[in-house]
């Protein structure tokens, strides 16, 4: 039986369930419970403050976690980083007032710099070789210049409105963070073996993720060009038409070179595209 901590509410708390759920993990309702057993794979879910994840991975509370980036490196653990998930992506900034002249980094000394990830930002100051006071807060960081605590934030951004609603303007970004899976370094070999299983089913999930599965139609004659547009897994495949002269290619494209390469198939005289969205790929 494997343990994972996932964040009770939140922003995290909704992907995590359905990266679970589509790695055929069904966990009931997390609302009001702490844990819940999991149907579909030997797991139980506990559910925490995600400030709480990386120390119960750490202690080995848990054997696995769901967690920002940013919290694990704030909170300075030692746990395993096992993969990347691809969501929950946002980067930690310093900000200062709209009506500050900001001229680099040196702007911060003698500062009083907001901010609920005090260690991060204390280790970038010390490279930079600054002196600042910093001043940890645990919620709405981004008001404490307006009223007068503080000169400047640290703060998570991801759209950058938070930000300039309050008058500030991000000028040095110093982390870039997403959901990651951590795990407890010292896993039995049994649990190792069921969280191989679970990072193999998570890592193909985020990887079909952002593919599309494409087929189309097109005069034989264009096949050789059309290969070169088309680098899918190996390469398209590719069947034959009743009507002569046609064929059916078939390969999978990143969506974010999608439209591009659709609209060079199509002036090399494709037809009837169909772009599908894909489940999984297990390469
Ligand atoms: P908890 O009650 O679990 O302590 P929280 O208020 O600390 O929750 P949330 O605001 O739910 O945390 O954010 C959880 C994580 O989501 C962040 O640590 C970060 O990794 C990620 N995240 C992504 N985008 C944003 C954003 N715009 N603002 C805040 N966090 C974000
Ligand atoms: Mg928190």
């Amino acid at each position: 039986m494997l343990r994972i901590a996932i964040q009770a509410k939140g922003r995290l708390n909704e992907q995590s369930l359905e990266l679970l759920a589509e790695a055929g993990i069904r966990v009931s309702d997390s609302k009001r419970k702490l844990i819940s057993r999991a149907e579909g794979f030997p797991l139980e879910v506990i559910y925490l403050r995600d400030d709480d994840i990386p120390q119960a991975v750490a202690m080995g509370v848990v054997d696995l976690g769901i967690v920002g980036l940013n919290e694990v490196e704030e909170k300075g653990f030692d746990v395993d980083i096992a993969m990347n998930l691809g969501f929950g992506k946002c980067r930690i900034s310093l900000a200062v007032p709209n009506t500050a002249s900001y001229d680099g980094p040196g702007f911060f000394r003698g500062k009083r710099i907001a901010t609920s990830y005090p260690n991060i930002l204390s280790r970038y100051f010390a490279e930079q070789g600054i002196d600042a006071e910093i001043h940890t807060i645990e919620g709405s960081v981004e008001i404490a210049p307006s009223v007068g605590m503080a000169d400047a934030v640290f703060d998570i951004v991801s759209s950058g409105g938070t930000l300039i609603s309050n008058g500030l303007t991000e000028v040095e970004k110093i982390f870039d963070s997403q959901a990651v899976l951590i795990a407890n370094n010292a896993l039995s070999e049994e649990k190792q073996r069921l969280a191989g299983q679970l990072k193999f089913r998570f890592g193909s999930i985020i990887e079909s993720r952002g593919m599309k599965y494409v087929l189309m139609n097109l005069p034989k004659e264009r096949l050789d060009e059309a290969v070169g547009i088309l680098p899918g897994m190996r390469s398209p495949t590719v069947l034959p038409l009743a009507q002569e002269g046609w064929c059916s290619i078939h390969a999978v494209i990143a969506q974010d070179q999608l439209w591009e390469r659709i609209e060079k198939l199509k002036a090399i005289g494709a037809e009837g595209i169909l772009i599908l969205s894909l489940e999984n790929m297990i390469r």
